[in-house]
């Protein structure tokens, strides 16, 4: 019998989720259903399931994420739960949000990234941090804002919205992060002892802060040059281009 990654017990395991359902939108703002993709060579499927993995985790241990799952959705997916404060055109406030169930949520989306053999995840690598998340998901601790530091975008029109991308790496001074696509959502997450300098070093998720979420512009930026790279790869026509699309 496989053996579950988190409990490392030999027991049965279960269809888990990367990215919870939810955050999978049966339809995009274009109406059409939402499209999922992976990388440029490895298009694309229509999908309102989303990525599963049948060796990650036993039925137990799935159950351990299922209250961040609930809880990030039903606040980034629902609106419910905090307060919106402030919407800017470059960022959205939200106050009396859960700290600690929100950053669990993101560091086990990150953990079960890494621990999953899943050819979409295969970027996502935690080395020694792979068990430090696990750590902090079996104590309920969010640790330090500092540590698996999240930042959290949207961008401000577009496919991007309801596309999903692979995670990947990204540096910024040399510092690494994750990017993960979710829902529509942008999160950066430091995966690094060092601390973030400036810009990333603020507005990330806090205790005791509202949480910001900053919005992205979608035109022109690498996230759209990518995905028109891809649609032309499967000649899709331009629904994921803002000027073409209706
Ligand atoms: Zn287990």
């Amino acid at each position: 019998m496989p053996i579950c990654k988190f409990c490392t017990q030999d027991t049965k395991l279960v269809k888990a989720h990367i990215v919870p359902e939810a955050f999978y939108p049966v339809t995009g703002d274009s109406g059409q259903p939402m499209m999922l993709m992976t990388t440029e060579r490895d298009w694309a499927e229509r999908s309102h399931k989303g990525i599963y993995d049948v060796n990650l985790v036993c039925s137990y241990c799935e159950a351990r994420f299922a209250n961040y799952d609930q809880y990030a959705a039903e606040l980034l997916m629902q609106g419910r739960h905090g307060q919106i404060i402030s919407s800017e055109p470059n960022f959205t406030l939200i106050d009396r949000y859960s700290y600690r169930l929100l950053k669990l949520y993101f560091i086990s989306v990150l953990w079960r990234a890494s621990a999953s053999e899943r050819p979409e995840f295969r970027s996502v690598s935690l080395g020694p941090y792979q068990d430090r998340a696990r750590k902090l998901i079996e104590n309920d601790d969010p640790g330090r804002d500092t540590e698996f530091q999240t930042h959290l975008f949207q961008f401000d029109e577009g496919p991007a919205r309801t596309a999903f991308l692979n995670p990947h790496t990204e540096y910024f001074d040399d510092i690494r992060y994750y990017r993960f696509y979710m829902g529509g959502y942008v999160t950066l997450i430091k995966v690094d002892n060092r601390s973030a300098r400036s810009p990333l070093d603020d507005n990330h998720i806090q205790p005791d802060k509202p949480l910001a979420i900053g919005r992205l512009k979608f035109r022109g930026s690498s996230t759209h040059q990518l995905l028109l790279r891809m649609a032309r790869s499967v000649r899709t026509p331009g629904w994921l281009d803002p000027d073409t699309r209706q």
